[in-house]
């Protein structure tokens, strides 16, 4: 990718080195969850799929203070000119310049998403989560949430190069698109009332959608600041069957059961991400209709 020339976007915050105990919610941040006590405020944070417990060897520990840490904790003091977070900066202004032409070119504002850089674990308003959960969309707050570490597991998966990181940021974001559009909401309201293998499929189909979001953003990145080389596309594509949930089963020595899937095959992952990047229109992204 040809990114280092674009601008970097301010809408990202470095709380590395600050995860140590969980923290109550951000202030300041103009979130309000409720104040009567009947409000009950449903905050599911929508997640790119990968689960690295499995693959991180510490056995049953289900409570959130026994979660893994993808890397020690961070000796010095949180690093904020690195190459990586340089990268993400420049990513999140491009989401920024591309999605606000989107919502412009159909007479809507588009609020940009803030970027929470953080290590270990991170509390949000979706709650506390740890690293090992992978990057995150917290609906509740308008806020992507990412480890930069988990850019050196990607690539351990064999989804690496830049894009495949893009791609995942850009995924992240089109929770984020889904978030304003009432899609997020539409589709947690419905879950509740269906069996628990028709959420996972409605589950599937929100993430898909994120997959083609993504797709419809490099389209636009690429047409307005070439922003794409050549090997670019086929790390997305390459990414988007790596995280696959046929193949994360597969990986984590599991049965392949796709009434479980909740985010896509690897060839559906594939698909949506293509008719994103194909068409660069967001109206075909309906994964619900089809
Ligand atoms: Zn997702």
């Amino acid at each position: 990718m040809r990114w280092r020339g674009g601008r970097r976007s301010s809408n990202v915050e470095d709380r590395r080195g600050m995860s140590a105990g969980r923290r109550g919610l951000p202030g300041g941040g103009g979130l309000k969850i409720g104040g009567g006590v009947g409000i009950i405020v449903l905050l599911v944070s929508m997640f790119l799929g990968v689960d690295l417990t499995g693959f991180l060897g510490s056995g049953g520990s289900s409570g959130t203070a026994g979660l893994p840490q993808l890397a020690p904790p961070s000796a010095g003091p949180a690093r904020t000119d690195d190459e990586a977070t340089d990268f993400v900066k420049a990513m999140m202004a491009y989401n920024e310049d591309v999605w606000s032409k989107l919502f412009r070119e159909a007479n809507q504002q588009y609020q940009p998403p803030k970027l929470i850089i953080f290590d270990g674990g991170v509390s949000s308003a979706c709650g506390f989560t740890s690293s090992a959960a992978g990057p995150f969309y917290c609906p509740g707050d308008y806020q992507v949430y990412i480890d930069l570490n988990f850019f050196r597991e990607l690539q351990k998966m064999g989804a690496g190069g830049d894009f495949a990181q893009a791609y995942v940021l850009a995924h992240e974001v089109g929770h984020h698109v889904q978030n304003l559009l009432g899609v997020s909401m539409a589709v947690q309201k419905r879950q509740r009332s269906v069996s628990k293998t028709e959420a996972n499929q409605l589950s599937v189909r929100t993430e898909l959608q994120a997959d083609c979001y993504a797709g419809v953003w490099a389209h636009h990145a690429h047409k307005d600041s070439q922003l794409l080389e050549p090997g670019d596309l086929e790390e997305g594509m390459n990414a988007a069957a790596r995280i696959g949930d046929d193949a994360l089963m597969s990986r984590a020595g599991a049965r392949v059961r796709p009434e479980a899937f909740t985010h896509g095959s690897s060839k559906q992952r594939q698909e949506w991400l293509y008719v994103g990047l194909n068409s660069g229109d967001p109206t075909q992204c309906d994964t619900f209709g089809s």
